[in-house]
């Protein structure tokens, strides 16, 4: 149990709009979208950042609800991109691993 804010959105405590579930995972639109489609999925359960993740099956669990999200929301044929920041030179401003689920228009690449 975390007073992290995306913790505290798998509880219940900080509203959010919330567009998928699976059993380990949560997906809700980010607050400041970059896209059409900008989703976040996040593990229930707290880890700092993607270097904190002890398993393979947290990242598949959230690749997976990635997958149904971009499916649900209509950009899996259009095509989309799962990002992932980690750390401080990666842009992680959230400290809970969290993948965007970044569509719905041509994304640009690299990243600036
Ligand atoms: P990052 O910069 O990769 O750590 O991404 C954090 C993301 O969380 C940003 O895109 C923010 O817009 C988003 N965010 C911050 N607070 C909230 C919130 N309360 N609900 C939804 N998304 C949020």
């Amino acid at each position: 149990m975390t007073d992290c804010l995306f913790c505290r959105i798998v509880r219940g405590e900080i509203p959010a709009q919330k567009v998928a579930e699976s059993e380990d995972c949560l997906a809700f639109r980010d607050i400041a979208p970059k896209a059409p489609v900008h989703v976040l999925v996040i593990p229930k359960a707290h880890f700092a950042s993607l270097d904190a993740v002890p398993t393979a099956a947290v990242i598949g669990a959230m690749g997976m609800l990635a997958q149904r999200v971009a499916r649900e929301e209509g950009i899996a044929g259009s095509g989309y991109r799962c990002v992932i920041n980690t750390g401080d030179d990666g842009g992680q401003t959230v400290g809970h691993v969290h993948m965007h689920v970044l569509g719905g228009r041509a994304l640009g690449w690299p990243p600036g």
